[in-house]
């Protein structure tokens, strides 16, 4: 017997929505369709510094209303779910997976100056370490302090334990996670109590989604999130990174081109139906969109 698909669309508030965030929708959407399955939504508003965010939420309701684009279930919400990764980070801490970094942006930088070349990888620098292995009469002293801290996983450990897992990508094949390979991520901080890796990790889990669609720029991202799924021994899924739309120029899209925001497009009187074929023509054409 095979399990009901189950996927979901899951966006961002950090600006309106646009044609990007459509063509994820809609892949969401239709691979559920073809497959008999269900397709969530979730708002994955966990950036509570984004004064905006209330804003974007209500725009994003109206916009997908507006597509005719409809989700099962209950709407889950990652701002009321802040106990449930609190949760999820103590089980990391005491698996002694987790440990406090002082680090300011600043000094990471200066640290990776210093050392003479940069470790980089897809998502950014790699953070160096520093904080890893301080004295734990010293850790107690500055959490006693309240100094300001980030709460990152240590990889090696975790590689320690769980190896290199493997996951699927469905277009790709086969993938094999190298835990180190993207550093000592943060799963927290003050202002941000649960990162995005976190988060979508749990949340994928909490809603049983079988299969993630969305976006080839979070490709690498899996790799962590894989990582974090073994050592919280949650279920895997399985995924299908699809491309990204690009401008004439093979630029990707960004949230801050407005003109390709759907509210711009709507008050410019495109019709859900004219943003639905603008979005096929651009798939039939290597994703250049043209509007
Ligand atoms: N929230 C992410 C975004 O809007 C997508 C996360 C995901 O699909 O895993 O880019």
């Amino acid at each position: 017997m095979s399990v009901p698909v189950v996927t979901r669309f899951a966006p961002t508030p950090s600006g309106p929505l646009h044609v990007g965030h459509l063509l994820a929708a809609l892949q969401a959407r239709r691979f559920a369709d073809s497959h008999g399955g269900r397709c969530l939504l979730r708002v994955e508003d966990i950036d509570v510094t984004r004064s905006r965010s209330r804003e974007w939420v209500e725009l994003m309701y109206e916009d997908l209303a507006w597509l005719g684009l409809r989700f099962d279930g209950e709407v889950m919400v990652q701002s009321e779910r802040f106990g449930v990764y609190a949760a999820a980070l103590d089980k990391l801490r005491a698996a002694g997976l987790l440990y406090p970094c002082f680090c300011t942006r600043s000094e990471i930088k200066a640290q990776i100056a210093e050392m003479g070349r940069a470790p980089h990888s897809s998502l950014g620098y790699l953070y160096p370490g520093t904080c890893r292995h301080l004295p734990p009469e010293l850790v107690a002293e500055r959490l006693a302090r309240g100094d300001a801290h980030a709460w990152r996983i240590d990889m090696q450990r975790v590689q320690d334990l769980i190896g290199c897992p493997e996951w699927v990508d469905l277009h790709r094949g086969w993938q094999q996670c190298v835990p180190t390979e993207y550093g000592d991520v943060v799963l927290a901080r003050k202002e941000m109590p649960a990162s995005y890796h976190l988060a979508v990790v749990v949340d994928d889990a909490a809603q049983g989604v079988t299969h993630v669609t969305r976006g080839e720029d979070l490709f690498d991202a899996t790799h962590i999130h894989r990582a974090l799924q073994a050592v919280l021994a949650l279920p895997v899924p399985l995924y299908a990174h699809h491309g990204l739309l690009r401008d004439n120029t093979g630029k990707r899209l960004a949230k801050r081109d407005g003109a390709r925001s759907l509210a711009s497009l709507r008050a410019a009187g495109y019709t859900p139906q004219d943003v639905q074929a603008s979005l096929n023509a651009a798939l039939a054409n290597g994703g250049i969109w043209q509007v």
